[in-house]
Formats: C-alpha cells, sequence, structure tokens
C-alpha cells in the first residue's frame, strides 16, 4: 500500500510543480513551457493509468470484476490502443513497429480489458528499455488462438524471476527497475484479464537482450 500511495503522489507532485510554474508565469522560454506541458500530459496519463490498474486490482481480488465478452477483433482493438499511444512512445524514442495478420477470425473478448492488458505490456516495455528502444507487437493465429505479442529489445528478465513477475506487487531486481516508478501491479492484473479469458499471458525473455509477452486468445467454441 505504501508503495502504491507513493506511485500516486508522485505525478501528482510532478503536475502540481509544473501548472505552478506555468500559472505564475514563471517560464524562461516558450520551449520550455512545451517541455512542462509535455510532463504534466505524461503524467496525469500515468495516473489515469497506475488508477485504472488499481482500481480494477481491487475489484478482482473483491471477486467483483465483471467481465463483458463479445465477439471481438483483436487486430483493431490492438490498432485503437497503439495509434492513441504512438506519438507517446515515439516521444520517448522508440521505434514501433505494427504487424497484423489478415482475417484474423473475431475471439469472445472483453474490449477494454484487453486493451489494458496490451497497454501494461507496452507500458513495461517503455520502462524497462535502456538504449536499445524498440516495440514490435504482432497479431497472428496460431491453430484455436489468436496472439498478441509485444517484443522489446530491453534489460530482459532473468530466469528466476519470470514467474514470479506476475505476483502482485513483485518487482525486479534489476537497477533500472528500482529506479523506476511501478507498483508491481501490472502483469499481475494482466494475468488476471488472460485467465478470465481462458487464456494466458506467456513471456520468453533473455537478460540484456530483451522480452516478448504473448497475450495468448483462445478462439472459443464454434
Ligand atoms: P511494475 O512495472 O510496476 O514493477 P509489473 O507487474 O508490470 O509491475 O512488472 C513486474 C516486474 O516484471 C517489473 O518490476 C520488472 O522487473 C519485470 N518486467 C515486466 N515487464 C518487463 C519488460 N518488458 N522487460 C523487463 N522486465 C520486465
Amino acid at each position: 500500500m505504501a508503495n502504491v500511495s507513493h506511485e500516486l503522489k508522485t505525478p501528482l507532485a510532478l503536475i502540481r510543480l509544473f501548472a505552478e510554474t506555468l500559472e505564475l508565469g514563471r517560464v524562461p522560454s516558450e520551449e520550455k513551457a512545451q517541455q512542462y506541458y509535455r510532463v504534466i500530459n505524461k503524467e496525469s496519463h500515468r495516473l489515469t493509468q497506475l488508477i485504472n490498474n488499481i482500481l480494477d486490482f481491487s475489484r478482482i481480488e473483491a471477486g467483483r470484476k465483471e467481465y463483458r465478452f463479445a465477439p471481438t477483433d483483436v487486430a483493431r482493438v490492438v490498432r485503437e490502443v497503439i495509434e492513441s499511444y504512438r506519438f507517446q512512445i515515439e516521444q520517448q524514442g522508440f521505434a514501433l513497429r505494427v504487424e497484423v495478420e489478415e482475417d484474423l477470425p473475431n475471439v469472445p473478448a472483453d474490449e477494454e480489458a484487453l486493451g489494458q492488458a496490451i497497454i501494461n505490456l507496452v507500458n513495461n516495455a517503455i520502462k524497462y528499455s535502456r538504449e536499445s528502444k524498440t516495440i514490435d507487437i504482432e497479431v497472428r493465429r496460431e491453430g484455436s488462438k489468436v496472439l498478441v505479442s509485444v517484443k522489446d529489445s530491453g534489460i530482459g528478465i532473468p530466469r528466476g524471476e519470470q514467474k514470479k513477475i506476475f505476483e502482485k506487487f513483485y518487482r525486479g531486481e534489476d537497477s533500472l527497475v528500482h529506479e523506476t516508478k511501478g507498483s508491481g501491479l501490472g502483469l499481475a492484473l494482466v494475468r488476471h484479464i488472460m485467465e478470465a479469458h481462458g487464456g494466458a499471458v506467456e513471456v520468453e525473455s533473455t537478460p540484456g537482450k530483451g522480452s516478448t509477452f504473448n497475450l495468448v486468445l483462445p478462439l472459443g467454441k464454434t
């Protein structure tokens, strides 16, 4: 709880600081002002996502999270989520590639929850990359499943941590993880969401090279 509350305070403090500075007209240049607006924008996005994660997580823990399943075009959900974040991702220096197989069948899914799972994976790819900044997203069919994979060339995850990262509040041991803000809820939530879909989230990772997370969605009964 302390960690999560701290997580909420940091972006709020930044937003307040920059908003106050702007309001008082204490900004040396237009360029600086733009930079402050960007921080406010980015931090409020982060705050929204964090709050969404916390709310969803407490609903899940209380057994009160409701999913609304409907036949869903996963490729469209991926495209929509990515397009609304593309600017933010590329602005942070990432080369973003999205590859979607043609004519994928619909799968039973809760579009909002699925979108949130994808956002959490993309956020992690951003947070846990150093100099090499690439994000490759693929949507494809494998037998009776549709896969969404999010691949980065970041710090990677040691084998011994690859199971633990899906536990609530778990955070990795890499120094970059400690320098980076996080609540340790993101992947726990992704796992809950995927299990509710009768699917799974899988990870393949090599420390120092990068990680690939796969969301596996069953096609359901036809
Ligand atoms: P948080 O990012 O808030 O720590 P998550 O549940 O999203 O929480 O992730 C848990 C841990 O998994 C992270 O602290 C980090 O150690 C590791 N991790 C997740 N995604 C990646 C990634 N793409 N690359 C490297 N490590 C990752």
